[in-house]
């Protein structure tokens, strides 16, 4: 398989924090709608991060929270 660095970056990124037991949280993109994982929030906590998609590339501002995240095309 043939992947883009930015995608290389990403799953190495996802093993790493599945090695450590981080609990993710899964949501679709804003742009291309690919489910995309990342670490949840502590709860009661929102953590807002700009990102770039590993499928489409598109940067938008991620939304995670304890039990959830979004994207949020700017
Ligand atoms: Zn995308």
């Amino acid at each position: 398989m043939n992947l883009s660095p930015a995608m290389q970056r990403y799953l190495d990124y996802i093993q790493q924090l599945e090695a450590q037991g981080t609990r993710l949280v899964e949501f679709p993109c804003p742009a291309c709608a690919e489910g995309i994982l990342t670490p949840a929030a502590a709860p009661c906590e929102v953590i807002d991060t700009l990102t770039d998609c590993p499928y489409c590339g598109t940067l938008f501002l991620m939304i995670s929270e304890s039990d959830r995240a979004r994207g949020m095309l700017m």
